[in-house]
């Protein structure tokens, strides 16, 4: 089969040998990808040597041993990351923080760009018919803001920033604005303003806004290291970094103003699947492009550039 194959001398689409699956785990052919900010992360970072791709709908193949209630010709999605669930870790209850985690084409898996891809039974999710693929594959960057959000206790009316700039801003804006807080998304990213404005969400342009430290929570979901978010929120207010800072951040302005900072990566996938089944949370215009399977290369390039939407690979 081919695979789009990350190593120390970059991308490259390969002819490799079909995967096989160990006992409890399925073999899925993926129909649409996605790509987002942690897979071009994981190509600027080298390290990785496998399979690149964590975002997928598609239909099982096989299943070897246990099922855990899928069958053959079912459409799944999955989870991105795969626990030992042996270590002390996974025994207390933490397994989304393994010692031995491995990530969906990042980390000790390969990933879901080929033509198959082998998940664990356990990490599988039924798509409702309702979804179409191109809804499905926001399953996971709509369970990271939902996850996100809930580090949260909102008082009625809270005043939320999300610093934008990216999928998960889009989706982390929905997802508090569904929670009664008084919520506006900053982006530089004239697309992303005007599905904001489709969307009846508050949204300012980045650089208009002034740190004035009177936001209860601001969701920091544009990657930069800049700490403007410091300066967004109130004394004694919440920074949720929802997704990796670029560098190192400066925390004095935190310090002095007591804020907490809380960082978030898990993935409340279910309830993702089951908020955009509801029709809940939109996701038209969220694609900026969908390219086929031979061009992901092209399409990592296209995610790499700031305030990227959504790209999408087709495997047809
Ligand atoms: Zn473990």
């Amino acid at each position: 089969m081919r695979a789009w194959r990350l190593s120390a001398s970059g991308i490259a689409l390969e002819e490799v040998a079909n995967p096989i699956a160990k006992a409890g785990w399925a073999i899925v052919r993926p129909a649409l990808s996605g790509i987002g900010a942690s897979d071009v992360r994981t190509v600027q970072a080298g390290g990785f040597v496998g399979t690149l791709g964590h975002e997928f709908v598609g239909t099982i193949e096989s299943i070897e041993g246990e099922a855990h209630g899928f069958k053959p010709g079912q459409r799944v999605t999955a989870w991105a990351t795969a626990a030992c669930e042996t270590c002390d870790l996974c025994k207390g209850g933490l397994s989304e923080h393994c010692r031995s985690l491995a990530v969906l084409g990042q980390r000790a898996l390969d990933g879901c760009l080929a033509e198959l891809v082998t998940i664990p039974t356990s990490r599988l999710l039924a798509v409702p018919d309702s979804l179409d693929d191109e809804q499905a594959i926001f399953a996971q960057p709509l369970g990271a803001a939902i996850h996100a959000a809930r580090l949260v206790a909102l008082e009625a009316q809270a005043y939320v920033t999300v610093l934008g700039d990216s999928v998960l801003g889009l989706l982390s804006a929905q997802v508090m604005a569904r929670r009664n807080a008084t919520v506006r998304m900053l982006t530089e990213q004239p697309q992303m303003l005007e599905l904001c404005a489709k969307w009846g969400l508050r949204h300012r342009e980045t650089n208009l806004s002034g740190l004035r430290g009177d936001q209860d929570v601001v969701v920091e979901c544009s990657g930069t290291a800049d700490a403007s978010a410091f300066g967004m929120v109130r004394p004694r207010g919440s920074v949720i970094q929802a997704c990796p800072p670029a560098g190192a951040i400066d925390l004095g302005d935190a310090w002095s103003s007591e804020v907490q900072l809380l960082c978030a990566r898990g993935c409340a996938m279910a309830e993702a699947l089951g908020e955009l089944a509801s029709g809940s949370i939109q996701t038209a215009g969220m694609i900026g492009r969908t390219l086929g399977f031979e061009h992901a290369a092209d399409g990592l390039a296209l995610a790499a550039k700031p305030g990227s939407l959504k790209i999408a690979i087709s495997h047809d």
